[in-house]
């Protein structure tokens, strides 16, 4: 008979620990406390909206084709990928805006423009960071990061000196450029990481070498196209997906976690995979004794930073809107002292606009656009209406003086999403959006572990754990973690 797995929580990392431990012949069941899979990538639909709820940025193409192969399957059998050109637009004044196009001899030449001699430091830049994406990606990433000795094969330790860890990305791009907004272009993809240039390790330069050199992309219908398909996948496979079926505990005897229950009714496991944020599922769903980590603990992690969110239908076109479009027309320096230093709303914050109506007609109804707007924030802030609403007006004058016309009369539809949302929604601690920061001290065996270290067949996959936030890491995540469970606990291999 097969080993039963309980899945808990249908995200990118749920989905993808239970295909893959169903592929190897486990009996799976993913027990989802929401309505719809996807977790923080759900989507909902209003008055001929479709809006996708998180993510919006679909980098590194590889992975996806990476997760998809794994099962015999390609992207293109589920989903529709367009490339985006320009990949977005940086906004720096009402009247100053910068299109990254597609391709890196384009690329080059707007950066020629902007510092003569930087399209030749472009291409050494990307040099070191195509080893950085070669080593980081194809090797690191996989490990599950449970003991030291992963890493001390001599080619690894080597590689680890290569990939500048112990160097801040803010002083490692100032080698390589001096102007300004040139180096804010390059440091924008290190934000996606959770913490500030000067705080992320060099390595990450392997992010700029995806968003340059493999583009940004978009699937038609949207990012939960993503999701639709790996469910599609996942019940091909022979997945059971539950939704509706909050878990409020792991049941463990003597360290074995033998029972999931849920609202509805217990599930009986032989082994535990824990999708749903870290956090939640260690201090709430197990009893003291068989917890990794206490609150100290988290109260002393350093967070991503959460969102405040905005989802608007509009009644007609913003011509001068592309697809992404970054606001840094403000001091970055203030707000990440808002989000990191002194945790609190901010007082100019950048913000980011998607308009993913400009690429897929599909996501509103004819002459109108979709916008999503996204304002980093501090985890851990109250989001009363008030708050949300003054951030609105504060960004939309922002956003109103650069389109040059008023959208605020034509919003047809609003919604606003924030920390208490993500709480309600995904147990999210603090209210976080993406999960850890990639510190250094937050890197690999340093962030918090994917097995319980006292319940012997309970596992962690997502975006707290490793390899860390966002959506290929957190496919990633599950693969590895089918890995550790096959180890353990057999089935085929
Ligand atoms: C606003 C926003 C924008 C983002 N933009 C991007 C982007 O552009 N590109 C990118 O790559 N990444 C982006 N990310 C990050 C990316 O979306 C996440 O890293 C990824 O979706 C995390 O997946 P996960 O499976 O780890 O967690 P989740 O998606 O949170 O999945 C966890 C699941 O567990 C469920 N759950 C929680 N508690 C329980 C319980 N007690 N019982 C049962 N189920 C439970 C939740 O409902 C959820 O479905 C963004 C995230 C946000 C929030």
């Amino acid at each position: 008979m097969s080993k039963r797995v309980i899945v808990i929580g249908a995200g990118f990392a749920g989905l993808s620990a239970a295909t893959s431990l169903a592929d190897k012949g486990f009996d799976v069941t993913i027990l989802e406390k929401n309505s719809q899979a996807g977790g923080r990538a759900r989507m909902f639909e209003q008055d001929g909206f479709r809006f996708d709820m998180g993510p919006s940025w679909y980098w590194m193409p590889d992975v996806f084709e990476t997760y998809f192969g794994r099962f015999g399957k390609k992207t293109s059998d589920y989903y529709n990928l367009v490339r985006l050109d320009p990949s977005y637009t940086v906004v720096f004044g009402a009247n100053d805006a910068v299109d990254l196009p597609a391709g890196v001899e384009n690329i080059q030449a707007v950066f020629e423009q902007m510092e003569p001699g930087a399209s030749r430091r472009l291409l050494e830049f990307l040099e070191q960071a195509a080893y950085k994406y070669d080593v980081g990606i194809n090797q690191f990433v996989w490990k599950p990061s449970r003991r030291v000795s992963e890493f001390m094969s001599l080619k690894l330790l080597q590689d680890v000196m290569r990939l500048d860890v112990f160097q801040s990305f803010s002083s490692h791009v100032r080698k390589y450029f001096t102007n300004e907004r040139l180096l804010q272009l390059m440091e924008f993809p290190i934000l996606f990481l959770g913490a500030t240039p000067a705080n992320t390790p060099a390595m990450y330069s392997l992010m700029n070498y995806a968003e340059i050199t493999m583009g940004t992309w978009y699937p038609m219908g949207g990012m939960h196209e993503i999701v639709k398909a790996m469910v599609k996948l996942a019940e091909e496979k022979g997945v059971k997906i539950l939704l509706n079926h909050p878990v409020k505990q792991i049941s463990v005897t003597n360290g074995i976690a033998n029972k999931v229950e849920t609202y509805q009714g217990t599930f009986e496991a032989d082994v535990v995979v824990a999708g749903a944020d870290y956090q939640h599922v260690d201090s709430k769903l197990l009893t003291p004794g068989y917890q990794n980590y206490d609150d100290r603990y988290w109260k002393s992690r350093v967070m991503a930073p959460s969102s405040l969110l905005f989802y608007l239908g509009v009644d007609r076109r913003v011509p001068r809107l592309q697809h992404h479009n970054l606001f840094f027309d403000e001091d970055f320096g203030l707000h990440a002292h808002e989000i990191y230093e002194k945790p609190q709303w901010p007082t100019k914050p950048l913000f980011y606009v998607s308009a993913p109506s400009k690429t897929d007609p599909g996501v509103a109804p004819a002459g109108m656009e979709n916008l999503f707007i996204l304002i980093p924030v501090a985890p851990d802030l109250n989001d009363p209406e008030e708050t949300r609403e003054y951030y609105y007006n504060l960004v939309m004058d922002r956003l109103e003086a650069y389109v040059g016309e008023t959208i605020r009369d034509h919003v047809v539809f609003k919604r606003s999403y924030a920390h208490s949302n993500f709480i309600a929604d995904y147990n999210a601690f603090r209210g976080n959006a993406y999960g850890l920061a990639n510190t250094l001290r937050q890197t690999a065996i340093l962030k918090p572990g994917l097995k319980s270290k006292r319940v012997n067949n309970l596992f962690y996959t997502g975006q707290l754990t490793v390899p860390g936030p966002g959506v290929p890491p957190s496919l990633i995540s599950g693969l590895v973690v089918a890995e550790e469970v096959t180890k353990e606990f057999g089935q085929r291999a």
